[in-house]
């Protein structure tokens, strides 16, 4: 792992997630990633891509997207910058979606290590002292623990949450190599919860080799940690990164899941497989009387006729049902599902 600082004095950016009911604001406290998602879509960003010169004097990066998981560079100075930003900052974007919420980080894992962790807790608590919301993002909220008392003090402006696509750890371990396995994050949000910490669970995006035995077996063990939203997207074969992920289960032995992922490349097979799932999780969920929030990809839209079309379109309009930040939730029931 090759480490170093980033000299970006970038703080807080725009972001377009307020579409996902997620944040208004983003903020990273870190450049690059140890876990070295497969599917990640973060290398192929501008944030990474336009910085080749950056990466490479700084970490000695050839290659940002071959390399991804091996270089992180840390904003150390976060805080303090992000401090003396609030105390100058006049006007605060608040769109329906994102509510003024700030998202740490979605381009990294806030919670990767230690170093990241102590960035992350001082930007943690510099958004509740100038009471904005934060909504932390990490696959490992179990090292995030250690911070409780800093979460506990920013109480109603703070929700954890974390993303758990698949029970199945070996297949986990092939995508997401150097993350913490889906029971331990699971572990940690169990136990934000049990402090009286808001949390979320995003359930994305769902392997092709999963069954509805396997997402009902997911979304049970999701509901015993109680969240307030469970976000689900099915995964977007699409991006370049495709092709690694389908290298990456080969290499990890795991032929089902490659052959799978490989035949998403059929956009029929892609929407065949996507309208399942999003049923599937919409189904179940609401039996376990979970509060769902499915995020169909809009290009579903142009593959779909009504009504399945419509059902898909309700659910890209549909408030997230998550209270947090004040927002105001859905009265009606979720869109229903059609035949
Ligand atoms: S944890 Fe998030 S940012 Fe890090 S590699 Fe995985 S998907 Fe990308």
């Amino acid at each position: 792992m090759r480490t170093g600082e980033d000299p970006t004095k970038a703080i807080l950016s725009e972001s377009s997630l307020n579409g996902k009911y997620l944040c208004d604001y983003s903020i990273n406290v870190a450049t690059g990633c140890r876990h070295g998602c497969k599917f990640c879509y973060v290398p192929s960003t501008p944030q990474i891509r336009a910085r080749p010169d950056m990466l490479e004097e700084e970490a000695d990066v050839q290659n940002s997207q071959k390399e991804w998981g091996s270089y992180v560079l840390y904003r150390d100075d976060l805080p303090e910058r992000l401090d003396e930003h609030l105390d100058r900052k006049r006007t605060w974007r608040e769109t329906e979606g994102g509510c003024g919420i700030v998202g740490i980080s979605f381009s990294t894992d806030c919670y990767m290590d230690g170093r990241a962790g102590e960035i992350t807790q001082g930007v943690v608590e510099a958004l509740a002292d100038h009471q904005k919301n934060a909504r932390v993002l990490t696959r490992n909220p179990i090292l995030a623990l250690q911070d409780i008392d800093v979460f506990e003090q920013a109480g109603e402006y703070v929700t954890v949450g974390s993303s758990v696509p698949t029970l199945n750890r070996a297949e986990a371990a092939a995508i997401e190599p150097q993350a913490p396995a889906p029971e331990h994050r699971l572990r940690g949000l169990e136990e934000f919860n049990e402090y009286g910490i808001q949390t979320y669970v995003s359930v994305s995006p769902t392997y092709p080799t999963m069954d509805s035995g396997d997402i009902r077996n997911l979304l049970q063990r999701v509901a015993e940690c109680d969240p307030d939203v469970v976000f689900h997207e099915p995964i977007n074969p699409r991006a370049g990164n495709a092709e690694m992920c389908i290298r990456a289960a080969r290499e990890a032995g795991k032929l089902e899941l490659a052959n799978e992922l490989e035949a998403l490349r059929d956009v029929d097979q892609w929407v065949d497989y996507s309208i399942t799932h999003l049923k599937t999780v919409q189904e179940i969920g609401t039996e376990l009387g979970l509060p769902i929030h499915l995020w169909p990809d809009k290009e579903l839209l142009k593959h779909t006729e009504p009504p399945v079309s419509d059902w898909l379109k309700a659910w890209r309009e549909r408030q997230s049902p998550e209270e947090f930040a004040g927002r105001d939730t859905p009265e009606c029931d979720p869109p229903e599902i059609p035949n």
